[in-house]
């Protein structure tokens, strides 16, 4: 079987768009204006994405606030909050160009999403021609809305993680019923668990095994047959082509997250340094069978950081230097990150989100080319 690729979920929204929710925010203009824009910037994202030829097409998730607070916001800014939420939380990620993200906080129970990743599928769905992914956020993202140390009155930790734990998957459940071939889990709270910022207290409390204990909770709920589709992805972040956690040793991650039952992994590495070493943890680490289905791990060969275009030459070298080390049978192609994870993201290194949109397309257009012609190189 030819060296399998899958995009990881975001696309840089239009500075068209990008306005229009600033706009929802400032009470110009109502929802559904808001709505009558994702919908044209996710069918326009879906015909790009089918013309590069990558196998499993996404909206670029133009209609979310951003990966992690789709289910519970409209806006980053908090319009349209779920119930028992505030704007003031703790910092997602401090960002190295000195910027950061911002999660709500969690005043008391019931915990329940208000939009489910299904939406978004069902109408990705009516538009593609190829098969729709959809990617969803971990609990143990979520997990950071109860507050760090202190409990919530009448809604202890332990209720809020198996109210969040049903909701996570519920989400997973509902999007292949929708239609969704494959559903990756966003992760990128896995590498920053051991980053030690003084600013940022979760990121010091060494809580790498209890989200990885936590996402089990949901992912061991999966048969190995829907787990073949059930993905994860890590990264060191990506937003306003900056990163939150590239300094922390790799290996910290790598040699736990296969403890993870997935079926395949969405893995950085196109920017790292040694991406040799990295192919050589994921080929020591990642495991053939993960309480009964083989990890498949898609290597990130292209970095949407980064304005300059990968050739195909360059992705099918990395992926004949990955196949020294990886399986080749559980070897496949990713890029590092989604290319634009929050809807507001200016894309400084590119100039524009709307040139950025288009060299997204190029890079997505160049991994399944490079894919291709790495599988001709390892005859398979
Ligand atoms: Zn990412």
């Amino acid at each position: 079987m030819p060296i399998p690729t899958e995009l990881v979920g975001s696309l840089p929204r239009p500075m068209t768009l990008q306005q229009a929710y600033q706009d929802l925010d400032d009470g110009k203009i109502e929802f559904a204006d808001l709505q009558k824009l994702q919908d044209e910037a996710a069918e326009d994202s879906i015909k790009r994405l089918e013309q590069t030829g990558e196998t499993y097409v996404t909206d670029g998730e133009q209609r979310e606030s951003s990966f992690a607070t789709y289910p519970i916001t409209d806006t980053l800014a908090g319009t349209g909050l779920a119930d028992n939420l505030a704007g003031d939380g703790q910092f997602f990620a401090i960002f190295d160009d000195g910027h950061h993200r911002q999660l709500p906080r969690l005043t008391g129970g019931p915990f329940r999403y208000k939009t489910f990743a299904s939406e978004f599928v069902e109408k990705n769905k009516a538009i593609a021609s190829k098969p729709v992914k959809q990617a969803v956020i971990a609990p143990s993202m979520l997990m950071l809305l109860y507050p760090l140390e202190e409990a919530l009155e009448g809604y202890s930790r332990d209720q809020f993680l198996d109210d969040l734990c049903d909701e996570v998957e519920k989400d997973i459940r509902q999007a292949f019923a929708a239609g969704a071939v494959r559903v990756s889990i966003d992760f990128t709270e896995g590498r920053l668990a051991n980053k030690n910022d003084s600013r940022n207290p979760w990121t010091n409390k060494d809580m790498l095994q209890e989200f990885i204990d936590l996402n089990n909770r949901v992912i061991d709920r999966f048969s190995p047959e829907e787990r073949a589709n059930i993905g994860i992805h890590t990264c060191p972040g990506g937003d306003n082509d900056s990163v939150h956690s590239k300094e922390v040793p790799y290996e910290k991650l790598l040699s736990k997250m296969f403890q993870l039952n997935a079926g395949y992994f969405l893995i950085q590495c196109a920017s790292e340094d040694d991406k040799e070493s990295v192919y050589k943890m994921v080929g020591e680490y990642s495991r053939d069978d993960a309480d009964g289905v083989p990890q498949v791990c898609f290597m990130g060969v292209i970095n949407p950081l980064d304005p300059t275009v990968e050739t195909p030459e360059q992705v099918r070298d990395q992926l004949v230097t990955a196949a020294k080390y990886i399986p080749v049978e559980r070897l496949g192609a990713t890029d590092d990150c989604g290319f634009s994870p929050f809807s507001r993201d200016e894309k400084p290194k590119h100039g524009s989100p709307d040139f950025a949109r288009d060299v997204a397309m190029e890079k997505i257009a160049n991994r399944v080319k490079g894919a291709q012609m790495a599988s001709e190189e390892l005859g398979v």
